[in-house]
């Protein structure tokens, strides 16, 4: 494949919500209700959700960074405790520890599943460690089973970053109906968007209450008996134009889902045998956990084999654009970042992140992708691995 002939080939960004007729004419009809904000559709999105998850409370937010912060204020996180995390993250993660005053502490990450390693945590815990937080990286939960028994020991809280994990599941139950505090993004990219948004799935009533208090500015009542506020809360809430998407983005779930795992699928088989043919056998390019019963398929990420290439990961994404395939890195670990250097963390601390957030390469994988761009995708791919190969 050369590079004259992208200009004729569609670009094929990393990913791409969909937004189907139905939906698009639903937002119309609440912009036309007269409420907008905060209201009827939110209640039923909390419901619909609540339903999902079991049963369980669920509370919506602007946002999945709003939501993993108002978990945390709801655990009574605060200054002079500690959160056990990952540095392989979107940065929110370890932000919103900061925001709330905890110090985050990074444990590193397993190199097959790129999820936090759980036999390295117990090591990291101290008096102040009041909570462990894991990511799903593109879905893939950890092992429920060893994280809640290390909190039952440790008498910690759990608060999952599920943000890319809706839809997933742990021993046939799904992400969320389980567990402590668990925390969802419907931003743009995630399985289910409502452009933007969140939601938290909680213990109970109580909990639930003191979550709608963070999400408006720590109001406790508010109506003919006047008003109070107890604690600083924020400006949090999902309006009924996102709750909307979001009722209609749930029914389509899983064809989305059906559609992800499907693709993935076929890319495991295509860059296994592409890689063969072109006498890459010997190249340790990893490929995700080949797991099609938990994980939701979120995106598909492979980690280069730098020591084995003359190029940077730069070098191949910018071949890979010329040749109308995008894709994304995700992510760089937290730790590099400056201002986490700044307040003292170390990027070797954590060598196997080091390597990941270096090496890592998100390709593209969306349920409107079609079965031939997988094809031209690892084409692509394992021709500029050829090219760039040490002897
Ligand atoms: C998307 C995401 C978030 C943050 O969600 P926003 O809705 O963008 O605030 C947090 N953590 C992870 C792992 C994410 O992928």
């Amino acid at each position: 494949m050369s590079t004259s002939s992208a200009p004729f080939l569609p670009f094929i960004p990393f990913t791409r919500p969909h937004f189907d007729q139905a939906t698009i004419d639903a937002v119309a009809e609440v912009l036309r209700s007269g409420w907008v904000t905060s209201g009827p559709k939110l209640a039923e999105f909390e419901t619909a959700l609540s339903e999902y998850f079991g049963g369980r409370p669920v509370r919506c937010f602007a946002n999945g960074t709003a939501t993993m912060k108002i978990a945390l204020q709801v655990a009574g996180i605060g200054p002079g405790d500690e959160v056990i995390t990952t540095p392989i993250s979107w940065v929110a993660t370890s932000n919103v520890i900061l925001s709330v005053g905890a110090t985050p502490v990074f444990v590193d990450v397993d190199p097959v599943t790129r999820n936090i390693d759980l036999n390295k945590v117990a090591a990291a815990i101290t008096p102040k460690t009041r909570a462990i937080m894991p990511v799903y990286l593109s879905g893939l939960p950890v092992n429920m089973d060893q994280l809640c028994a290390i909190a039952k020991t440790h008498e910690l809280r759990v608060i999952e970053d599920a943000a890319q994990a809706f839809g997933s599941q742990w021993q046939g139950k799904r992400i969320g109906s389980i567990g402590d505090l668990v925390s969802f993004s419907f931003q743009a990219n995630k399985n289910l968007s409502t452009v933007e948004g969140g939601c938290l799935v909680l213990n109970n009533a109580d909990e639930a209450k003191l979550a709608e208090k963070f999400r408006l500015q720590g109001l406790t009542r508010q109506g003919m008996d006047g008003m109070d506020v107890d604690v600083l809360g924020g400006k949090d809430n999902l309006t009924d134009v996102n709750a909307v998407i979001g009722l209609h983005q749930l029914k389509q779930l899983p064809a989305f889902q059906a559609r992800r795992s499907a693709l993935a699928k076929q890319y495991f088989s295509a860059i296994r045998s592409a890689m063969h043919s072109a006498g890459l056998s010997h190249m340790q390019l990893e490929l995700p956990v080949e797991n099609f019963i938990n994980t939701n398929w979120h995106m598909f990420q492979v980690v280069l084999p730098l020591a084995q290439l003359k190029v940077d990961r730069a070098q191949i994404m910018t071949e890979l654009k010329e040749l109308g395939i995008g894709t994304g890195v995700h992510y760089p670990a937290i730790t590099g970042f400056t201002l986490y250097q700044k307040l003292g963390y170390k990027l070797d601390a954590t060598p196997i992140a080091e390597r990941i957030g270096r090496s890592i390469l998100t390709l593209p994988l969306f349920p409107g992708m079609a079965d031939e761009d997988i094809g031209r995708i690892t084409h692509a791919l394992v021709t500029i691995l050829q090219k760039y190969a040490k002897p």
